[in-house]
């Protein structure tokens, strides 16, 4: 099969790697005797979790048939490449929706299982593992198996959030929610500081199936953490009102053409935003209908949105805090992150439910903050190395789709199901064919770093 050598980044275009490229068109085309392999979907996950320095990627973009899709209950299956864009496409005009989705659809449905993505609803509905019926997982020795949370539960749970190490994913079954409509019934909460949106988010009378907080990561002194909670459901019937009109076509995207030069993010620039951003947004006070799209993915508007952090590209710092804890965790995350003087272009709050089965899956009950931040020097690295500090000592963890530089120790340290995986990991690929960039950097399956092999 033809191959192509060439750098390549994940979305926050940190770091930069060559890799050997494959994009199979079948499953069947496969080659069974590449040393280092990982699966790749839409390189949505922003460090080197799909990436292979010195070794090979397989694309699975071409791998994306649609293979069934039950109306009537509400079931599709599709090959692992399908993109959730690709699937929406198909189910919303037949009144079906996912059950859960990262803030952007450009994304595989491999990609989703590997990383066992969240949405805004996993206070209420868990992570998108839990909603997946089945999957086929193509095996370092080429066998192809069927693992359902019933049938070989260890491996499913092992694949679902296990990014991609356990094997390729082939096909996946996922049971859809039934919806009335495409639009999304919106209430904005402002809160003048953490306290405030802390307690709003905790409130039930607040709360609504899909809830995220922006933050205004700018703000200092008492208006430290100060946002606005977007709380929101598909429309009911009723909401629906007969009078109302389709506010037209969506606006065609728009893409960024080049690289921002990178002072033109600096902290004038962002404090700017976020004051106007509070303002605008946070003066909606009234209920409102919003499209999916501008509701669940927003910046999806904006095509190619990450150049805007300039060549060096930009690392996204996801982490989560315990539920007893968040507030104090969270608070000295945003103080550590002002007190750097470094900006962070965005700032979201989400509200995580129970941990799910997913051994190396990121949610656990608690609150999950995520933080975009240019690399402008080394600096940078120095300040996150010590938010890894203050996740650790509050029980937390760093999510490993975002993630570009954790060191082997902390993850350790944060997924304490490691070692359970890796006997899982190491039964189906002894040889530890399934590597990526990410896996080596934590020293998974490597002697001595990330864990014993046995
Ligand atoms: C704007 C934006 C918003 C986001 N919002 C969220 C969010 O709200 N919640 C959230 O959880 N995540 C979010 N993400 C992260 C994103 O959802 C995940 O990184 C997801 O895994 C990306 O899917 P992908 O197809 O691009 O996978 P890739 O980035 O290509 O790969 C990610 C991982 O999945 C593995 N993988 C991909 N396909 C397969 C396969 N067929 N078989 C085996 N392994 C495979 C890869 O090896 C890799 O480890 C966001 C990303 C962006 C850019």
């Amino acid at each position: 099969m033809h191959t192509l050598i060439t750098p390549l980044s994940g979305w926050g275009r940190y770091p930069v790697q060559t890799c050997e490229l494959e994009r199979p068109e079948r499953y069947a085309d496969l080659r069974s005797d590449v040393a280092r392999l990982i699966a790749r979907g839409q390189g949505r996950s922003y460090g080197d979790a799909a990436l292979n320095e010195n070794g090979r990627v397989l694309l699975t973009e071409r791998v994306n048939r649609l293979l069934e899709f039950d109306m009537q209950k509400g079931i599709l299956r599709a090959e692992a490449g399908m993109t959730l864009a690709e699937i929406l496409e198909v189910i919303v005009p037949r009144g079906w929706f996912l059950p859960v989705t990262p803030g952007t659809r450009f994304v595989s449905l491999g990609g989703c299982v590997a990383a066992d993505v969240h949405g805004k609803n996993h206070h209420h509905d868990g992570s998108f593992g839990d909603h997946v019926l089945g999957i086929e997982l193509i095996l370092a020795d080429g066998s192809h198996v069927m693992c359902t949370p019933a049938e070989k539960p260890e491996l499913f749970w092992a694949t679902v959030g296990g990014m991609g190490l356990t094997g390729i994913i082939g096909e996946v079954k996922l049971k859809l929610i039934p919806i009335f409509s495409d639009y999304v019934q919106v209430r904005h909460h402002v809160a003048d500081n953490l306290e405030q949106l802390f307690r709003l988010m905790q409130d039930s009378a607040f709360d609504d199936r899909y809830t995220v907080a922006w933050i205004d990561s700018m703000a200092r002194g008492a208006q430290l953490g100060r946002g606005i909670a977007m709380c929101g459901h598909h429309a009911t019937e009723e909401e629906f009102r007969p009078g109302f009109r389709n506010p037209g076509k969506p606006k065609r995207s728009r893409s960024i053409p080049f690289n921002f030069p990178a002072l033109m993010l600096n902290p004038m620039s962002i404090s700017a935003f976020n004051a106007l951003y509070y303002r605008r947004a946070g003066g909606k006070r009234e209920p409102f209908l919003s499209g999916y799209a501008p509701y669940f993915y927003p910046l999806d508007a904006i095509g190619n949105w990450n150049r805007m952090y300039g060549k060096r590209g930009f690392v996204q710092y996801q982490c989560v805090i315990p539920e007893a804890a968040a507030f104090e965790g969270i608070k000295r995350l945003l103080q550590e992150l002002s007190d750097s003087r470094r900006p962070s272009f965005l700032a979201v709050l989400k509200r995580f439910g129970a941990q799910g089965k997913g051994l190396l899956s990121f949610p656990m009950a608690g609150y999950t903050l995520a933080l975009d931040m240019p690399i402008r020097d080394e600096g940078l690295f120095t300040l996150l190395n010590k938010l890894d500090e203050v996740v650790l000592q509050y029980g937390g963890r760093v999510y490993l789709a975002k993630d570009a530089r954790l060191s082997a120790e902390s993850f350790r340290a944060m997924y304490p199901r490691y070692d359970e995986w890796l006997k899982i990991k190491n039964s189906v690929d002894p040889q530890n064919r399934f590597s990526s960039s990410l896996s080596r950097r934590l020293g998974v399956g490597q002697i001595g770093i990330g864990g014993t092999r046995e």
